[in-house]
């Protein structure tokens, strides 16, 4: 541990488990002060009970469904004012629903559309107003994916709502670069999170996974809260609007390894 992160206070949204718990441990630990959102109380306060408290602050609960702009408005209110402010947001919640995209129904395109992308917009939102009146020079981070830039058959929404969010944080990196606020994404690959039981929990496929990714095994959520910490510190200074995929690989067309000749 460090305190590279000392004084800064740390939104994350979705951090009751998976990376968005990885996270919020990595900040804590580099000596910030966190706000966990998430949309169960009783599970963000045992997280709570296992972050380190490095340097001065409590860090919060802020419970809320990231969708509803009512929610996200109280969410933001208590982190603010029980950090005494916000420099660094993490829109990490988020979430997927597998059909055959021929049978995909309204409600469910639009539940995840509304968690991936419009609570993504709504959280950036109250961040930047926050930001503009208090004259901070804030970081936001969004947890996208490798599905912004690969298809993902079966899942419509999920690929809809990775390609989205990618051009939100392209879009709001450019609009407030000249007041230095920076906007980045990080997309992981295949991570062990409980969102990935069904692979996860069944050697069989896990090895199917693991097999088809270039460096032969899945991620973990602390490699993913490495790339976010990155991002979020003074050490990306000068990146505004990118993509750091962190994926083993995943991303570079694995077939051509093979010998061709
Ligand atoms: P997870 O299911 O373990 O955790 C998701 C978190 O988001 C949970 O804390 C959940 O409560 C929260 N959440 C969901 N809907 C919410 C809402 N409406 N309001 C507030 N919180 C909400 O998943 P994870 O694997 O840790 O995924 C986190 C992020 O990383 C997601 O955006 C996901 O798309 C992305 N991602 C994950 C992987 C992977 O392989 N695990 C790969 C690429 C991208």
């Amino acid at each position: 541990s460090s305190k590279r992160f000392e004084g800064q206070k740390v939104l994350i949204t979705g951090a009751s488990q998976g990376i968005g718990e990885a996270a919020a441990q990595y900040f804590a630990r580099h000596g910030a002060q966190v706000a966990i959102n998430g949309r169960k109380e009783e599970k963000l306060r045992t997280v709570l009970e296992t972050l380190p408290k490095v340097s001065g602050g409590d860090h919060v609960i802020v419970a809320g469904d990231i969708s509803q702009e009512e929610s996200i408005d109280k969410i933001f209110q208590k982190s603010i004012e029980t950090m005494g402010g916000l420099d660094i947001l993490i829109c990490n919640a988020g979430y997927q629903i597998p059909s055959p995209s021929e049978d995909i129904t309204l409600a469910d395109f639009e539940g995840v559309m509304a968690v991936n992308v419009t609570g993504v917009m709504l959280c950036c939102r109250a961040a930047l107003r926050y930001w503009l009146k208090a004259g901070v020079k804030g970081r936001v981070v969004v947890n996208s994916s490798v599905h912004q830039l690969i298809p993902k058959p079966h899942y419509l929404g999920y690929s809809a709502s990775k390609g989205a969010v990618d051009n939100i944080v392209r879009t709001l990196a450019l609009e407030y670069a000249s007041r230095g606020i920076r906007f980045n994404t990080v997309a992981p690959g295949a991570i062990v999170t409980p969102i990935n039981d069904s692979w996860v929990k069944d050697p069989k496929q896990y090895e199917a996974v693991a097999s088809h990714i270039p460096m032969k095994r899945p991620g973990k959520s602390n490699e993913i809260a490495d790339a976010m910490g990155f991002l979020a510190s003074e050490e990306s200074s000068y990146v505004t609007g990118q993509t750091l995929y962190v994926d083993g690989g995943l991303t570079l067309y694995g077939d051509f390894e093979k010998n061709w000749s």
